[in-house]
């Protein structure tokens, strides 16, 4: 069976071997070493200011919303998984929706000062599939309306944009690391922020713990284990060669399918993209429907990411964003992985050309 990822898995010794440093200390959480070191490992290796691990990457979405004490409405983007949404209406805010770029299928930016009104706390945008949004004039809006930005940059992992991390702009980003991601820790997440946002932060995702006594307001448990962040530890030695091994599958794809119908995704300028996902845009959603019917015969299992659109989720009274929804009925992912074999590849790309 060919899915639309494999979880990449380092050798199960070196897993061991890392995990016998948290057997030494009978330390399975609380901030282990082990989730230290993946915390500076990280930065390290994505040249962050500051990062904070978590258990999965929905939490550190709610985290922000909470800890920057938004209210009322929240501007989104309808074209990104489910939490992106369900992490505004589970702190209480409203989510408005504007509509994508047809191509880069991030937040339009041009029509985000129609849809602020005086109730709008923040804007809450994905860089979805790894392409960055306009972060210039996302920033500058913001600042025009006094408002805060999150990007949901559960992709992102290793994309720069301008020469700079990724998770380096807006007010708080946020990774996951889940096991369908890039780079993963089973289940996992991190939260990036502003250094002056940073103890708060810290302080909302254990508890509200200032010691073992003391509390700085109000906090949901996000922390990530032992045994989670030994996960990630022995897969960042693998880095280089997961997104090298990306690089070629994407060109592979890239090159068969150069003649082929489907339209693909155009990375924004000043981008060095991280090949995280291999979405394709068919002219109709019958198309769609046939090509992965007849994938699914032959026990290949592309996803429809990301479908529906969220405005028109069952809990959501949201506008119509008709760009988003013309794309989500029209969009598959094609399986994508490190270390993934050329005839997989020549396989999967005869179904389209
Ligand atoms: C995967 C994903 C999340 C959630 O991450 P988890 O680690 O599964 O909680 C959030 N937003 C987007 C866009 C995602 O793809």
């Amino acid at each position: 069976m060919i899915n639309v990822t494999k979880t990449f898995l380092p050798p199960q010794v070196e897993y061991q071997e890392i995990l016998k440093r948290a057997w030494s200390t009978g330390w399975m959480t609380n901030r282990g070493v082990l989730v230290k070191q993946l915390e500076s490992d990280l930065k390290d290796v994505l040249s962050v200011t500051n990062i904070i691990a978590m258990t999965n990457g929905t939490l550190p979405l709610q985290i922000a919303i909470k800890a920057l004490k938004l209210k009322g409405e929240i501007i989104t983007t309808p074209f990104s998984y489910v939490a992106t949404t369900s992490s505004i209406v589970w702190e209480g805010c409203t989510p408005v929706y504007v509509d994508i770029h047809p191509e880069y299928l991030t937040i339009d930016e041009t029509k985000i000062e129609a849809a602020i009104t005086p109730n709008t706390s923040a804007i809450l945008a994905t860089h979805v599939f790894g392409n960055p949004c306009n972060i210039d004039v996302i920033q500058t809006i913001a600042d025009k309306y006094g408002l805060k930005v999150i990007y949901d940059a559960a992709h992102c992992f290793g994309v720069t944009y301008k020469g700079k991390s990724i998770f380096e702009y807006g007010d708080v980003s946020t990774c996951s690391f889940h096991a369908t991601k890039l780079f993963h820790t089973g289940e996992g997440g991190a939260l990036f922020c502003k250094p002056e946002y940073y103890n708060d932060m810290f302080y909302h995702h254990n508890f509200g713990h200032d010691g073992p006594e003391a509390f700085q307001g109000l906090g949901i448990n996000a922390k990530m284990s032992e045994p989670q962040a030994a996960m990630g530890l022995a897969v960042l030695p693998y880095i280089e060669e997961i997104m090298q091994t990306r690089n070629s599958a994407v060109e592979l794809y890239d090159e068969l399918l150069k003649y082929s119908a489907v339209k693909k995704l155009k990375i924004r300028e000043n981008t060095i993209w991280n090949n995280s996902y291999y979405p394709i845009i068919f002219n109709s959603e019958e198309e769609l429907l046939q090509v992965q019917k007849s994938m699914n015969l032959q026990n290949i299992y592309p996803r429809r990411y990301f479908y529906p659109s969220l405005n028109c989720l069952p809990y959501i009274n949201g506008d119509d964003c008709k760009i988003s929804e013309s794309i989500s009925a029209r969009i598959l992912c094609l399986p994508l992985w490190a270390c993934m074999e050329r005839n997989t590849i020549l396989q999967i790309s005869k179904f389209l050309i």
